[in-house]
């Protein structure tokens, strides 16, 4: 009985909902011209998000270098892309936004790091590393990776010709050593971010939850720390490489759903997230970033998404015990003690 009433009442709100005025005609052909318009304004919109997750994680990666051993390579500050990084149907935005064709160009320099010190700007064209011709088409972005590997092996400095309008440009990068873990950013409203052993993953919930900039490397070191203490075994690093490979490989634009979400729940023991928040404030601390702001904005984020607790989201994974604040405060304490007596920032190891 209760069933039924409740389908009454539930037709009844429906009847409630059919619109009573006369739809408005719209040209097909117009119709088409806004969806491509709005592919461009999710692109422009992604690529700034990624702008702001990159500029942020570089001197994470560069400052957490002593923690993370073998696990480092040399570091310029900038991405490539051409019109192969995204989904077919995007690609026609990308050529509009970014000019990008099958030839790889500069898509994001980092303020202040190698590259953007040695004269590359975004948009510039990829012409030649180390004097060897960049390949184009499908397969240049992994032929590139290979050769700029060789040119800066050894953190060596390396030449690369580049075309910005008319203009050939020649320049000389020399690089830095940091972590060896590329930070990525998947197209998802979540609020949550994972490290699998081989990169950092950011949903774009988090990206947009971390006001500060401060906020922001809150997340990125204490996702480098689950890597740099290498938190994840083998067996589920390379299970979920395995299962990240498509969705990394079409984040140009296209929503993951939450696939990452699902992914990453339940990924650590609270044991390895106390270390991760620990280990976290030392790579922020030796990165020259203020830590003071950190505890706080774990706090911040458990009264905001309460919700995120049940649903799986980056709190269910990371609790939001008193225990858990009162710890990272203890740690933020330690650090600057350490800071004032002009001690090294290296987390306590156990006796
Ligand atoms: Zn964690």
């Amino acid at each position: 009985m209760r069933a039924i009433s409740f389908l009454a009442v539930f037709f009844l709100f429906l009847g409630a909902c059919a619109p009573t005025t006369q739809r408005v005609e719209v040209d097909p052909k117009l119709a088409e011209k806004e969806a491509e318009k709005q592919r461009e304004i999710a692109l422009t919109e992604f690529r700034k998000d990624k702008r702001r997750l990159f500029a942020i994680s570089y001197p994470v990666l560069v400052g957490g270098k002593p923690l993370c051993d073998e696990r480092i390579a040399p570091q310029v500050g900038a991405s490539f892309s051409s019109i192969f990084h995204f989904p077919e149907e995007f690609r026609t935005a990308a050529k509009t936004v970014f000019g990008d064709g099958d030839e790889l160009r500069i898509a994001l320099v980092v303020p202040g790091a190698p590259a953007d010190k040695a004269g590359l700007r975004e948009r510039d064209l990829l012409l030649q590393i180390n004097g060897t011709p960049v390949p184009k088409g499908e397969d240049a972005p992994k032929a590139f990776s290979k050769l700029y590997s060789e040119a800066a092996k050894g953190n060596k400095n390396f030449t690369l010709d580049v075309r910005r309008g008319e203009e050939e440009i020649h320049l000389t990068i020399t690089p830095e050593m940091g972590c060896d873990y590329p930070v990525l950013l998947a197209n998802d409203d979540s609020l949550n971010a994972f490290a699998d052993g081989e990169r950092i993953v950011l949903m774009r919930g988090m990206v947009r939850f971390a006001q500060s900039d401060t906020e922001l490397a809150t997340v990125i070191a204490h996702e480098l720390a689950h890597n740099a203490m290498e938190h994840i075994s083998s067996k589920r690093g390379n299970a979920m490489v395995g299962l990240l490979a498509d969705i990394l490989a079409s984040i140009g634009g296209v929503n993951t759903q939450g696939t990452f979400s699902r992914l990453a729940a339940g990924m650590y023991s609270q044991e390895f997230e106390a270390e991760a928040d620990y280990v976290g404030l030392y790579i922020m601390a030796l990165s020259g970033i203020e830590i003071e702001g950190a505890p706080y904005f774990w706090r911040r984020m458990a009264a905001a998404h309460p919700q995120a607790i049940q649903q799986g989201g980056f709190l269910a994974t990371h609790p939001s015990t008193p225990e858990r604040f009162l710890a990272l405060e203890k740690a933020v304490e330690e650090i600057k003690q350490k800071q004032a007596d002009g001690k090294s920032l290296r987390p306590e190891i156990k006796k």
